[in-house]
């Protein structure tokens, strides 16, 4: 029987709420179609308490039961349910980057461009001047190299491989997993969102340039 668990906590509520938004405008925008994706953020680092969507729900419809607070061993510590495998991934990111959100997404252009970078191991954006979206960046004509990892089942062995991998890599916003998806992140919320719009812009660019000749 799963281990009885209380409500959130007051201060993760205005948390929830922000991450509620997100699931609905990213599942209008065909960023988080079926149950895919999802999404944390930090109520509190030390110790690490993370707000994180349950496992398996339809993202226009969250609700704030929807969430756990789990600690930095994805123990579950409120809220009903239980978090999804990919859990693992998001604390490699925070834990990495110091990042106060995390946010997954599964669109069709990052899916595309996932698959089709998988073999080189990154995908290098430059040129455009939407890439000063992202925090720190302040030219298009900085290259920004998304690192793009196999994708795996074994959610544990992908988020260590992830979080050595970022541990060399500063200067990344973003990686993509192949034929899955995007995992982002920012300062908080709202950083994250940007990141994600960020992304989802220049893969939809690339997309149809390399899928369809425009
Ligand atoms: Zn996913």
């Amino acid at each position: 029987m799963a281990k009885k668990t209380t409500g959130l906590p007051a201060e993760a509520r205005p948390i929830a709420k922000l991450l509620r938004q997100i699931g609905r405008e990213f599942h209008a925008r065909g960023w988080a179609f079926g149950t895919s994706g999802n999404y944390s953020a930090v109520r509190r680092f030390d110790p690490l308490r993370l707000l994180i969507t349950a496992s398996g729900l339809d993202k226009s419809e969250l609700k704030e039961t929807h969430f756990l607070e789990i600690d930095g061993q994805a123990r579950v510590l409120a809220g009903e349910g239980r978090p999804s495998a990919e859990v693992f991934l998001h604390l490699a990111v925070v834990r990495t980057k110091k990042a106060g959100c995390v946010l997954h997404t599964h669109s069709v252009s990052n899916t595309l461009l996932s698959e089709r970078y998988a073999g080189a191991g990154q995908l290098v954006i430059s040129g455009y001047e939407m890439l000063k979206g992202l925090e720190g960046v302040a030219t298009h004509e900085h290259r920004e190299c998304i690192p793009v990892f196999a994708n795996d089942q074994d959610i544990p062995a992908l988020a260590s491989k992830v979080e050595s991998a970022l541990l060399l890599l500063p200067a990344v916003h973003g990686f993509l997993l192949g034929g899955h998806g995007l995992y982002t992140w920012g300062e908080n919320v709202a950083q994250a969102r940007r990141h994600v719009e960020i992304f989802e812009f220049l893969f939809e660019l690339l997309r149809r340039k390399e899928f369809n000749g425009a």
